[in-house]
């Protein structure tokens, strides 16, 4: 893959959920990556009546078979600078650099069962991987566990259900049940759950903040499932 930067514009936003939008950026030219990847995004924020350029890292939320555009899909953190400002701010129109593509957290064709684990905004890198695999109708048995604090919290919510109706076996948990109407798991994703829905012949994807994939790799350790099939990002 070529690393290059780009002056581009915001082309689309799209809300999510309460604290989520997807960010779609068009390309003048193809743009090539492999599903997982992230790009640099820059910006010129205004704080304080002094503008800051600042970088953060975004993995690509759609799929590499769409090759004009990319999705970025940002959730507000708190406190955090960048994640506020564009999810507040930003319109479409707005300029926007952006350099990549980066990482090695890719998805391989050759991959036959697949097991993605992700938290909250951790879904992003994992998305790419299942909108690419069902572009392209790859033959792989693909499961996915999804973590979020509440119901509301769910980012593709809809097109999940829509994969579930496909070959995707998809299973959400929530941490902190609200007595929302609920059909899913409750509570942390953990070595039951996983032994529950998983094969564990499969290659493990996990992506989210640091302390959900620490606690992850450490469940699927404690099943034996060996390091080389674990791959991992900490957002
Ligand atoms: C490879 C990669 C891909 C990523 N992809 C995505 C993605 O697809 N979607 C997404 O939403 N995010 C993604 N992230 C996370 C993203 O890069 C940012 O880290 C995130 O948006 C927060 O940035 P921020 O500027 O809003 O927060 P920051 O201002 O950088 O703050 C981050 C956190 O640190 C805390 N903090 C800040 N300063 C201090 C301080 N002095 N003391 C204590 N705590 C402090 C804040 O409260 C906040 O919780 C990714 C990260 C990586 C590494």
């Amino acid at each position: 893959m070529i690393i290059k930067e780009y002056d581009l514009r915001i082309s689309k936003i799209i809300q999510e959920t309460h604290d989520t939008k997807t960010f779609r950026i068009n390309f003048n030219d193809e743009f090539s990556f492999e599903p997982g990847q992230f790009i640099n995004l820059t910006l010129d924020i205004l704080q304080n009546g002094e503008v800051k350029q600042l970088t953060r890292q975004y993995s690509i939320s759609s799929s590499p078979t769409k090759k004009n555009y990319i999705d970025l899909t940002i959730k507000k953190m708190a406190n955090g600078i960048m994640s506020n400002y564009i999810v507040d701010n930003s319109t479409i129109g707005d300029k926007i650099k952006i350099k990549g593509p980066y990482g090695m957290f890719t998805f391989k064709d050759d991959v036959k069962k697949a097991v993605f684990i992700a938290g909250g905004s951790g879904i992003s890198s994992l998305i790419s991987m299942i909108r690419y695999i069902a572009d392209k109708n790859l033959d792989v048995d693909v499961t996915l566990l999804f973590s979020n604090k509440t119901p509301k919290d769910i980012i593709f919510r809809s097109e999940l259900d829509e994969l579930k109706e496909k070959k995707f076996n998809i299973i959400n948990t929530v941490t902190r049940y609200n007595g929302d109407e609920w059909d899913g798991e409750i509570g942390r994703i953990n070595k039951e759950m996983i032994r529950k829905y998983c094969d564990l012949d499969s290659l493990f994807y996990i992506c989210g903040l640091p302390e959900m994939v620490d606690s992850v790799r450490k469940e699927l350790e404690t099943l034996g499932i060996e390091k080389a099939r674990v791959k991992f990002e900490k957002y």
